[in-house]
């Protein structure tokens, strides 16, 4: 990512907007569970390890047969020249590297002329070695590693089967990755341990792991036995919605003073698309879902990987065809639940153009009015949203005139800059509106 990919004529941006107004979209994304929730780690606020109850008498390991059909419909199923094979888990690593070299061929086989095929994996960490590097090299994956921050806030949560802290393991990966000259990215959890350390967290992924592109993820975790998305009661381990909003922004003021065009954090990437009026490519924020979608082990597709439950499933892609279980009208009606389902407070907030109520699972609250459906996080991303309006602001009208949204970093740092204090204040003249994109 970068913020090139902004610069689209306006005329491209209603095309996209148009097709996407059509179910089913041209194009979908379904990330692979190949062992399922197996993992050799037990982190404490892990969403999918209780899904294994689902499977009671399973190997959890997707065979040939399914990986292959997988492959071909996968492919066959887009109407756009290009696909990624996402890879998650539990752990993917445990399946072995000649699962995914084999994945390798039934790709090869069956992605024509002119598709370009991706791969990603998002992975611990723990389980990587110099052939598992040498091989995501040679086929251009990008890898996730998941990493909390320096060793004293990710060891709080990440830990092995033996409640020992997995830090240095996760290390030893990344410098393995950096040997062979691996793409990858850090995907932060922010919860209860570290949402009151934001730029300990920034610093350490900036400067000590060196990486340029990071994801964080607010863990919003209800307390039921199967992990799944029933129930009002939030453990102690989840991030609340005013220290999520504080985390967001202690980072944002230190990346836009320094790090803008050189770090990219997704939602800071993400909002600036909102202001200039595009979709931004991160579900939480779109207005509706339902093209992100999961495949089991056993071929079982569902809505969203934060949706595996039996009321979710779609189907087996072994009895049915992929593209018919995505093009759904249960697939359809799961994604518009996400608009149909906000609560006025919503449809009167100032920046719902960027939020659109975030994502239905953390939609566990009452508005001050009494309605139910408001987002846990509501409070850290109205500020969140609120306090990064005139940067972004400055940073969409430096596109708009062909210049890098980095140029915002020479402004604040000018002498007398309206940009200079803390807290960003909106520029004189201008307001917060409800689309700033139109102003
Ligand atoms: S339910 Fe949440 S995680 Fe799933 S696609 Fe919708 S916004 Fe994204
Ligand atoms: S900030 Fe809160 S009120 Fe505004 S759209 Fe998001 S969840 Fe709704």
């Amino acid at each position: 990512m970068n913020f090139q990919r902004y610069n689209q004529s306006t005329v491209e941006k209603e095309k996209i907007t148009a097709r996407l107004a059509v179910w089913p979209p041209p194009a979908f994304n379904v990330m692979a569970k190949p062992r399922g929730a197996i993992c050799n780690l037990e982190c404490a606020y892990c969403y999918y390890l209780k899904k294994a109850s689902m499977y009671p008498k399973s190997d959890f390991r997707m065979s040939a047969e399914v990986l292959e059909n997988f492959t071909r419909q996968y492919i066959q199923s887009q109407r756009v020249p290009q696909v990624t094979f996402v890879w998650q888990g539990g752990e993917p690593t445990l399946m072995g590297l000649d699962f995914f070299k084999q994945a390798m061929g039934f790709q090869r086989k069956y992605a024509g002329p002119g598709m370009r095929v991706e791969n990603a994996l998002q992975t611990n960490g723990t389980t990587l070695d110099d052939d598992w590097c040498a091989f995501f090299k040679e086929n251009n994956f990008l890898i996730g590693i998941s990493m909390d921050g320096p060793a004293h806030l990710h060891n709080f949560m990440r830990r092995d089967k033996g409640g020992a802290g997995t830090f240095e393991k996760v290390m030893a990966g990344l410098a393995l990755l950096k040997k062979h000259h691996v793409a990858f990215n850090i995907l932060a959890s922010v919860h209860a341990a570290n949402m009151d350390h934001p730029l300990d967290v920034y610093r350490f992924l900036r400067d000590e792991v060196g990486t340029e592109f990071i994801q964080f993820i607010p863990i919003v975790e209800r307390a039921n036995k199967k992990g799944e998305q029933r129930g009002n009661i939030i453990t102690h381990r989840s991030v609340n919605g005013k220290q999520y909003g504080e985390f967001l922004i202690g980072i944002f003021d230190e990346w836009v003073r320094y790090d803008v065009g050189k770090v990219y954090v997704q939602i800071f990437d993400a909002a600036l698309a909102k202001w200039m009026g595009q979709t931004g490519g991160l579900c939480i924020f779109a207005e509706t879902c339902g093209t992100a979608l999961v495949i089991e082990h056993n071929g079982d597709l569902f809505s969203c990987d934060h949706y595996v439950e039996p009321r979710y499933r779609l189907g087996n892609i072994s009895r049915a065809g992929m593209a018919d279980l995505f093009g759904s009208h249960k697939q359809h009606k799961f994604g518009l639940n996400k608009k149909d389902s906000l609560p006025r407070y919503c449809l009167n907030c100032e920046v719902l153009f960027a939020c659109n109520g975030g994502c239905p699972k953390d939609r566990v609250k009452h508005t001050p009015d009494g309605e139910f459906g408001l987002n846990y996080l509501c409070e850290g991303y109205r500020a969140f949203f609120n306090h990064i309006d005139p940067a972004m602001r400055v940073m969409r009208d430096l596109i708009h005139q062909q210049q890098p949204p980095a140029k915002i970093m020479d402004l604040i740092a000018a002498p007398g800059s309206i940009l200079q204090t803390d807290g960003l204040p909106v520029p004189a003249g201008e307001s917060h509106s409800k689309n700033p994109s139109v102003d």
